[in-house]
């Protein structure tokens, strides 16, 4: 049965039962878009007072596509598609946010459908495309919010089409991000658009889904499978999703942290380990200065013994008048005893020979072939004492009542 009000309703087609709310809106987006201004001496266009510019449709689609291939040559068509792609559903979608703020505020607009419903017919009279929705839709302010609709003269595919150009990719993507952007303002919900065909790839409309961001998917699939669309061709429909640039940013940024906590903890871990090995290191040197030290002590024990039990004896031995063969088997004995004793005197300390620190300063100038006289002077002592030094030296390296030279044997020790 035809209801006159039918033929009243012409910037938007819509599901029968929609008819009332949308024939409302038609009148009063017709009023609000009735009361125009131009005033181009001060460049000024107002449509109910409020501000507008027109912007060439072709210069939002085409040509910007064909400007940012050639601005990405250097990164192949794909990036420079998925650049323009992005850019303009952002700006789209932000522009239909906030038109439809706007919009409800000055027509004091509250109701959910009555907000959706002013959407396309704004749409129709700023000249984006006219909006035919389908019985099948389901706009409501939850996730089962499902919306599928054509725009049948859209500005983008016009735009491919008035050149003669048929595209691989559906490009309507500035009417998918201003009427999600719209709805979305409308119920409080996040939407996103995407279009399953479009007329600039050679399909006969241009149609969109609109879902909720985790419901689209799912839509587009049982949508395909009506359509008879091949799964390859719905697997590469693009789901545009709203400031992508951001999330890939909060993604790369929260990877970065992680790999910043990571590289701390390997370091943390570095440290520790380098610390373990410092003080192994350290525990290392302690034990071989241990062993060194021991080492020092049986030499000195056993240089001691030697001292206090061999050569008072053969010192003794070599006064009680020997004869020439014997003294000739005592001094063998004794050459012996030095060559056992002398590489290990070498390398000890002054300590163990128990001379004085005078003893030592002596003993180096001997060694060094200084004579008497002036190591009297040098130490600035009289020669008496020096000679007293001396004495005192050969008594203590065992060099007493023997004609061996104190400066070979000294020389002998080092
Ligand atoms: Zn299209």
């Amino acid at each position: 049965m035809d209801n006159p009000q039918d033929k009243a309703l012409n910037t938007v087609s819509v599901p029968e039962e929609l008819h009332p709310v949308f024939l409302k809106a038609q009148d009063y987006v017709r009023e609000y878009f009735s009361e125009v201004q131009s005033d181009p001496e001060k460049g000024v266009i107002k449509y109910s007072g409020e501000r507008y510019i027109l912007v060439r449709a072709s210069a939002m689609s085409k040509e910007l596509f064909d400007m940012m291939a050639l601005m990405y040559s250097d990164r192949g068509k794909q990036e420079a598609r998925d650049l323009s792609f992005n850019f303009l559903f952002d700006i789209a979608h932000s522009i239909g946010k906030a038109d439809a703020r706007s919009f409800f505020l000055k027509m004091g607009v509250k109701d959910p459908i009555e907000k959706l419903s002013a959407g396309p017919i704004h749409f129709a009279y700023t000249g984006w495309a006219s909006v035919k929705i389908h019985p099948l839709s389901n706009p409501r302010p939850d996730d089962h919010y499902y919306l599928i609709y054509d725009h049948p003269y859209s500005f983008e595919a016009q735009a491919w089409m008035e050149k003669g150009e048929t595209t691989d990719f559906p490009v309507c993507v500035m009417n998918a991000g201003y009427s999600s952007g719209w709805c979305e303002e409308s119920f409080g919900i996040p939407l996103v658009t995407a279009e399953v065909e479009c007329r600039a790839k050679g399909d006969r409309h241009c149609r969109f889904i609109m879902a909720p961001p985790s419901k689209i998917k799912d839509h587009i699939a049982k949508y395909s499978k009506r359509a008879y669309i091949k799964y390859e061709h719905y697997n590469k429909i693009d789901i545009p999703e709203f400031f992508k640039r951001k999330r890939l940013e909060d993604d790369l940024r929260s990877r970065k942290d992680q790999l910043e906590e990571l590289v701390q903890k390997r370091t943390d871990k570095l440290t520790k380990a380098n610390r373990a090995l410092e003080e192994a290191n350290i525990a290392m040197k302690v034990m071989l200065k241990q062993l060194e030290q021991k080492e020092q002590a049986d030499k000195e024990n056993f240089l001691t013994n030697i001292k206090h039990s061999i050569l008072p004896y053969l010192n003794e031995l070599s006064g009680t008048g020997l004869t020439p063969e014997q003294k000739i088997l005592l001094a063998q004995l004794e050459k012996n005893v030095g060559k056992i004793t002398s590489p290990l005197i070498g390398k000890l300390s002054s300590k163990y020979l128990n001379l004085t620190p005078m003893e030592i300063k002596v003993a180096g100038l001997v060694r060094d072939g200084v004579p008497n006289k002036e190591i009297a002077e040098t130490l600035n002592v009289s020669l008496n004492t020096i000679t007293s030094h001396r004495y005192k030296i050969r008594t203590k390296l065992g060099l007493k009542n023997k004609d061996s030279n104190l400066r070979s044997y000294l020389l002998s020790l080092e």
